[in-house]
């Protein structure tokens, strides 16, 4: 089993390519980013719930990947992890 791989923005700890972000129920983001296009050159997204760790398992049409994020905003109760904080 291979793990996916997402690539973070340091600055803002959101994945690299964020074109959106949905808040859960518990106020942790889902963050819907952009991920390759598909063989017609269409846009491809991803999601990854920053607070429970769910993300969708393969890129997919942006409206598609869009609605799941917000299904699983709509869902998710886990509340935003703590960050560690550089002084
Ligand atoms: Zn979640």
């Amino acid at each position: 089993m291979s793990e996916q791989i997402i690539h973070k923005d340091p600055a803002t700890g959101l994945p690299v390519g964020t074109v959106a972000a949905f808040l859960n129920l518990s106020a942790a983001m889902v963050a819907l980013y952009a991920d390759g296009t598909d063989q017609y050159g269409a846009p491809k997204a991803s999601w990854f719930c920053l607070g429970c760790g769910r993300h969708s398992h393969i890129a997919q049409q942006l409206g598609t990947s869009r609605g799941e994020a917000n299904a699983h905003a709509a869902e998710c109760r886990a509340i935003p992890w703590p960050q560690a904080v550089l002084v």
